[in-house]
């Protein structure tokens, strides 16, 4: 029986991004105030298209959804 090899890799991969990307959503009324805190930090990166601040919310967010409101899996919105 002739070795085989194995099939090559895919080089890219497609997500099911739905055509947008997704970001995790404060909880409305947040006993704590982060939710409402870290969105308002969010939003201000956004508009000075710091995009790398901005996924720095979008970590620290599902953190704290994780941390504070056990939300495993966060509830998310498309831009
Ligand atoms: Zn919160």
């Amino acid at each position: 029986m002739a070795p085989t090899t194995p099939a090559p890799l895919p080089l890219a991969v497609d997500l099911p991004l739905r055509g947008g990307v997704v970001e995790p959503m404060g909880v409305p009324d947040c006993e704590f105030g982060d939710c409402e805190r870290i969105e308002r930090a969010r939003r201000a990166a956004r508009a000075v298209g710091d995009k790398s601040k901005v996924s720095d919310c979008n970590v620290v967010l599902q953190i704290h959804l994780s941390a504070s409101h056990a939300i495993g899996v966060v509830r998310c919105f498309e831009l």
